[in-house]
């Protein structure tokens, strides 16, 4: 049955998504992706999947990629940026242990698809991106879906967005050699910054904010692209 469904639409080339039956193919093979790829290497968190369910990731890759959309790897976005394979966007998304309210802030908007995974899990999301036409992009298509409780700011986010600080969570989906100071200083209490960290070889960390200071506690080897920025000319 899936793969009828599946041969189908590859067969027609990705179809655009807006007719009923191709949303319904679209969410048969998103739930197939949650399922063999996400929870199946242990994502658990119900309310990440059903978001990861929800949001239509190939409306988020250029047109050429859309088919491969749902397949267990990053794809490029244009300058040179990917939008991270699916399993690593659940990941970090569990790891950030944020329910819906919470204020978070997100590094690295790129296609928009990780703001719109958290906003659909109902969280008020602040993000930055330091390529304008990334960031103009990822807007105008977070707008047309209907993810409002977005926001995508162009420029450095370095010195993260210290006017919506404290943070419930931060999320960094491009890696620096070291954590940025400031993202630490705008972490609520409880609150947790996920980020990959490193040159070539990159560890997924998770730091907590505690009321005495910082845990840190290292996840799984990754690899994203550099954060660009200040953060490349800090000493
Ligand atoms: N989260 C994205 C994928 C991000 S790829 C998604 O869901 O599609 C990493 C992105 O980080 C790229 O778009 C890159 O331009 C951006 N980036 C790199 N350095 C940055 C910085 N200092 N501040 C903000 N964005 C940055």
């Amino acid at each position: 049955m899936i793969w009828l469904a599946l041969s189908g639409i590859l067969g027609s080339c990705g179809g655009n998504g807006h007719r009923p039956q191709d949303d319904a193919r679209w969410a048969a093979i998103r739930a197939a992706m949650v399922q063999n790829q996400i929870a199946a290497r242990g994502v658990r968190d119900e309310r990440v999947l059903s978001a990861l369910r929800q949001v239509p990731r190939h409306l988020f890759v250029p047109e050429e990629f859309q088919a491969q959309a749902y397949e267990d790897h990053p794809l490029p976005i244009g300058e040179g940026q990917t939008i991270s394979q699916p399993y690593i966007v659940g990941l970090m998304t569990e790891l950030l242990q944020v329910k819906a309210g919470d204020k978070v802030l997100e590094v690295g908007t790129g296609s928009g698809y990780q703001a719109a995974v958290l906003a659909a899990m109902g969280c008020q999301v602040f993000t930055i991106e330091i390529r304008p036409a990334l960031a103009a992009q990822a807007t105008e298509r977070l707008k047309r879906l209907g993810y409002f409780n977005v926001q995508v700011r162009v420029g450095d986010g370095y010195r993260g967005w210290p006017e919506e600080a404290p943070f419930a969570g931060i999320i960094v989906t491009a890696a620096p050699e070291r954590i940025p100071q400031p993202l630490l200083q705008q972490l609520a209490v409880g609150g947790r910054l996920v980020i990959p960290v490193g040159s070539f070889y990159q560890q997924l960390k998770v730091v907590t904010k505690q009321p005495d200071g910082f845990t840190e506690q290292d996840v799984i080897p990754v690899r994203f692209v550099p954060m660009a920025g200040e953060v490349e000319r800090a000493p």
